[in-house]
């Protein structure tokens, strides 16, 4: 059920009791024609998302090389007839439409792909190939679903750009590059984003997945996703021959040390019930059997909820990364680098509460449920942490048929950046563009001051 129909239903009743019979009989002959062209202009626009998003999805692009995607984004809203600004922030596209006094919405897509072998064997999967930041030819594949995204997004704006009447104030649409890097949103507000385009009162964002079927989608109230800091550890051995270790420092076997001393930061030093991981990605060391390196490198990934928790396991990291080095007698402390980072993504509670209500209303019960948080990352928190209250929810990816069935075997269907992911795309991009058509009209017609005491907490 759209949400005009709720609308109609009051205003319905209210006539019926103020008025004779052939007003309100006209009114609900209007309303009700708005109500389903809004169902038919999602579907319009839902045909029209998914032959985008199967072009989207043949022509791939790495983070912040995303410049054909964003031509293709801003062409289309352009014609929508919103004013549209390029090159924010690298790739990143800014579309505004104006549309009198009100709030400021703002909705964000990424651009971005990963460098992926797609493995899918869709008839539209990707064959691209692409060189890296190191000039390494990968092959790139949308393995996070961002052509989902992208898709409804579009399919979102022209729904809203054709609905003109029965919402007001103003809708800011953002693509934004390198969210895989965690580096484009950061750096479309550095070129400006709150400052050259109207601030938003809140931002709204999705995410698609295999945890709920195409058709459904889901809701964290306060944190969705985690702090994520990445960490690149370089350990100073003293290389030699493999068949005289005591002339030598092994980095490996520090290495091998650290890696296991790493997992007490979250079994002994944390709290339990308390979510951290500490993941080694990486342990790069020597080149034959017979030589003992001069070096180990080892990167991580760090996830938390708390800040406090956060700063503890980061200063342990350091603690036991060093400790370990001079424990072995290396003549140089290794260097450890904190090469990329970002807060969790945190739904207000009230805000969450009140879109899951629209959300209902929009999708039906059975289709809105209560998600609990996870430790992914997204640089989403950015915008949340200028100042800009935001309402992340996720997007059910899943063939529902595949879903039961991997549900009754306890088989895990593949996740994100998997080469097999594949979300049913017709479904949850329709779905898609439902939810955000309901959230951004619920959000625009709410009196500003409403809003912004609705969402006075969120603000971090
Ligand atoms: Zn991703
Ligand atoms: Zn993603």
């Amino acid at each position: 059920m759209l949400q005009p129909i709720s609308e109609f239903l009051i205003i319905r009743a209210t006539m019926h009791r103020s008025l004779g019979l052939l007003f309100p009989l006209l009114l609900t002959v209007s309303l009700f024609a708005q109500a389903s062209d809004t169902a038919k202009e999602v579907q319009a626009a839902s045909a029209s998302s998914y032959t985008l998003y199967q072009d989207l999805h043949q022509h791939p692009e790495l983070s912040s090389h995303e410049t054909k995607t964003a031509a293709t984004l801003a062409s289309r809203l352009r014609s929508l007839g919103y004013d549209v600004t390029e090159n924010v922030g690298g790739t990143g596209i800014v579309a505004v439409m104006k549309n009198g006094a009100g709030p400021t919405v703002m909705l964000r897509t990424e651009l971005d792909a990963l460098p992926v072998l797609e493995k899918t064997g869709l008839p539209y999967a990707s064959k691209v190939t692409a060189k890296d930041d190191t000039g390494k030819e990968v092959p790139v594949m949308h393995a996070c679903g961002h052509d989902v995204h992208m898709a409804s997004l579009i399919g979102t704006a022209a729904v809203m750009a054709e609905s003109k009447n029965i919402w007001h104030g103003t809708v800011v649409i953002i693509g934004q590059p390198a969210e895989e890097t965690i580096t484009g949103a950061k750096r479309m507000i550095d070129d400006g984003l709150f400052t050259r385009f109207p601030k938003p009162d809140v931002a709204v964002a999705l995410h698609v997945g295999n945890g709920l079927p195409a058709g459904k989608v889901g809701v964290t109230p306060g944190y969705m996703s985690s702090n994520a800091d990445s960490i690149k550890i370089t350990i100073f051995g003293k290389g030699g021959h493999g068949s005289a270790p005591e002339k030598s420092i092994d980095p490996i076997v520090i290495g091998a040390k650290i890696v296991l001393a790493l997992q007490t930061i979250p079994s002994r030093e944390v709290k339990p019930g308390e979510p951290v991981v500490v993941t080694v990605g990486y342990f790069q060391a020597g080149l034959k059997n017979n030589i003992i390196p001069d070096e180990a490198k080892l990167g991580l990934t760090v996830r938390t909820y708390d800040q406090n928790v956060r700063k503890h396991v980061l200063a342990s990291i350091d603690r036991i990364v060093k400790g370990e080095a001079e424990a072995a007698g290396v003549q140089k402390l290794p260097l450890i680098v904190h090469d990329e980072a970002t807060d969790a993504v945190y739904n207000d509670p009230a805000l969450a509460k009140r879109m899951s209500a629209v959300l209902v209303e929009a999708l039906g019960k059975d289709n809105v449920e209560q998600e609990p948080p996870a430790m992914t990352s997204e640089d989403f928190s950015y915008f949340v942490e200028q100042g800009v209250p935001g309402f992340y929810f996720s997007l059910g990816g899943a063939n529902p048929e595949k879903y039961a069935q991997a549900k009754a075997s306890g088989e895990i269907l593949p996740s994100n950046h998997s080469p097999l992911f594949a979300p049913d795309a017709k479904p949850a991009i329709e779905t898609g563009i439902t939810a955000e058509v309901a959230v951004l009209r619920d959000l625009l017609n709410m009196p500003v001051a409403e809003l912004r005491q609705l969402t006075a907490s969120a603000a971090k």
